[in-house]
Parts: structure tokens; sequence; C-alpha cells
């Protein structure tokens, strides 16, 4: 069997992170969370006064890019990867309906994008990863042996994130989810640099009405057919 690349994308909360995740471990791979790269880079934002009310200090942004350090560290408790900004666990802050109602502007800045690919690029140079994202297939590994795009109706997803933040104890309006998620796709679909869309060889995979087992079993499939290959 070679090792492979395999690159997720799709519309937030559609379960792809869950998914790459359970394969990535499943099959022995490594696993990237690339939007909690974007998510990072906005919580350095917010909580530093570069993203403030509506507006981002795009300048200033700009120059401290380059003291923005990202990385995973497997938790030992919950066997997942956690985020660490500037050496510090930033896992659950990112998570919030805050940043996730600011990170679209900020991914969508070209320098925010170039600095991100850029090391997720690094990141997958030996193969053998699962990277979820929105231009994974597209722009960081367009070389990728396996891509899937991922969709599920908006009302499902928003559900989906409705249930994880209450399960998290967060407080959390339906409608408002709902809303984020509509805008979230909008803002991805029609940014300039690397909007979201599907790349002409992934797979399309519209989870809408699949158990996790249905979909699980599919993927390996998928996964069987390229690493054999
Ligand atoms: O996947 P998740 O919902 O955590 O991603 C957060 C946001 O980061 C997305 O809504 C999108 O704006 C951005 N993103 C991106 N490119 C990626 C991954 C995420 O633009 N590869």
């Amino acid at each position: 069997m070679k090792k492979i690349t395999i690159a997720i994308d799709g519309f937030s909360s559609c379960g792809k992170s869950t998914m790459a995740k359970d394969l990535a471990r499943e099959i022995g791979y490594i696993y990237i969370d690339s939007g909690a790269m974007y998510r990072a880079v906005t919580l350095y934002s917010i909580e530093n006064g570069i993203f403030e009310g509506e507006s981002i200090d795009q300048e200033r942004l700009k120059r401290e890019m380059a003291h923005i350090h990202i990385l995973f560290r497997l938790n030992p408790d919950t066997h997942r990867p956690d985020t660490y900004l500037n050496d510090k666990n930033v896992e659950q802050k990112i998570r919030t309906m805050e940043v996730s109602s600011k990170v679209s502007p900020i991914a969508a800045l070209d320098f925010v994008r170039e600095a991100m690919v850029a090391q997720q690029q690094e990141m997958g140079r030996a193969k053998g990863i699962v990277m979820d994202g929105r231009d994974i297939g597209t722009t960081v590994f367009p070389d990728a042996e396996l891509k899937i795009f991922v969709t599920a109706s908006p009302e499902i997803r928003a559900q989906r994130r409705y249930d994880e933040l209450k399960a998290k104890g967060e407080q959390a309006s339906f409608d408002d989810i709902l809303e984020n998620v509509k805008q979230r796709d909008y803002i991805d679909q029609h940014r300039a640099v690397s909007p979201l869309r599907q790349a002409d060889d992934a797979l399309l995979l519209d989870n809408s009405h699949l158990t996790i087992a249905q979909q699980k079993e599919w993927l390996m499939e998928q996964f069987r057919l390229r690493a054999n290959s």
C-alpha cells in the first residue's frame, strides 16, 4: 500500500473534521484541520485589537503574521490534536461563536492565505496526511490522490453545530447558527482568493442522510482503491 494525500473540502459544519479525524486514526495518517489555523489567526486578531467591531487592521496583521505560530499537539486524554497559538492551547477558544462569525473575512485576506497554504504544504510534504478545509484539493494539494467534496443542507449543518455547542454547554440560538452557516458559505464561495469550490477530480459526498457508519465504509473503500493502485 502506498502513502497518499487525502484532501477533504466542503461547506462549514458538514462533519468534515470528524470524518477526516476518524479516517486518519483508522489508517494511521496525520490529520490536519486547516480551518483551525484560520481560526487561530482570527483569535489572535481579536485578542490583539486587530479585529475590532467590523474592521480589520490589515496592515498590522500583515506585519504581525510572522509572529503568529500555529501548531498541533496530540492531546493524550482525547487522542485528538489540539491547536496551539504561540505555544498556548487555544483549542476551546477558537471554536466559539465569536471566532466563527469573524473567521471568514480573515480567511479571505490574500496574505493570510499565502502564509497558511505554505505551512500546510510543508506539513504534507511526506504524504500520509488527511487535511480538511475549503481549498485543499484545489490549491494546497492539487495533486492529492484522493479528493472529497462534502456537503449537506444548511439546516442539517446548523442543527449539527447547535447540538455540538449545546453539548459543550455554550449558549446558542439555532437561527443565529443557521445565519452564520449561510453567511460563511457565501463569503467562502465568493472570495477572490481560493474560493470554495469542488475540484474537477473530487468525489462529491452529500452526507445529509448518511449515518456515520455508512459514510466511513464509503470512505474506506475510496481510500483502499487509491492506496492500492
Ligand atoms: O472548517 P472550519 O469551519 O473550522 O473553518 C473555519 C473557516 O476558515 C471557514 O469558514 C473558512 O472561512 C476558513 N477556511 C478557509 N480555508 C480552509 C479552511 C478554512 O478559508 N482551507
